[in-house]
């Protein structure tokens, strides 16, 4: 079956890059480009497999929605990849912390993305809370 995949990203550029990417590899993408649409996705009967998280949102902090997600307990099994342009010393920690179990560093390497993306899939979550 097809991954099921939530792409929360504000960047319309960004955007397009990852559904070309993702539509061409056989994922089914839904996109959630604010706060409020991802709430209206976490409210709802669907559980991604993978979430795409811009860590970059107007009116929320990527770190705040991602605990959001994992505060449902619809959404423990998604595997959360945190899109950072920002990647500094800590980051990783601090995703991880939050509830993502790993990143990518915009902007997006479109020659290792899908690969890279189904790779962080297979291996499943690695976030455990208590972690
Ligand atoms: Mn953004």
């Amino acid at each position: 079956m097809a991954p099921r995949v939530w792409v929360v990203e504000d960047d319309v550029h960004n955007f397009e890059l990852v559904d070309f990417l993702l539509s061409e590899a056989g994922f089914e993408i839904v996109q959630a480009a604010t706060a409020f649409e991802l709430r209206a996705l976490l409210a709802g009967p669907t559980a991604p497999d993978l979430v795409l998280m811009d860590m970059q949102l107007p009116g929320a902090t990527g770190l705040d929605l991602v605990a959001e997600l994992r505060a449902d307990q619809q959404h423990q099994g998604a595997v959360v990849v945190a899109l950072t342009a920002q990647a500094m010393r800590g980051d990783r920690e601090r995703f991880l912390a939050a509830g993502c179990d790993d990143y990518i560093s915009k902007p997006i390497d479109t020659a290792t993305f899908v690969e890279t993306l189904r790779t962080i899939l297979a291996r499943g979550r690695t976030h455990r809370d208590g972690d």
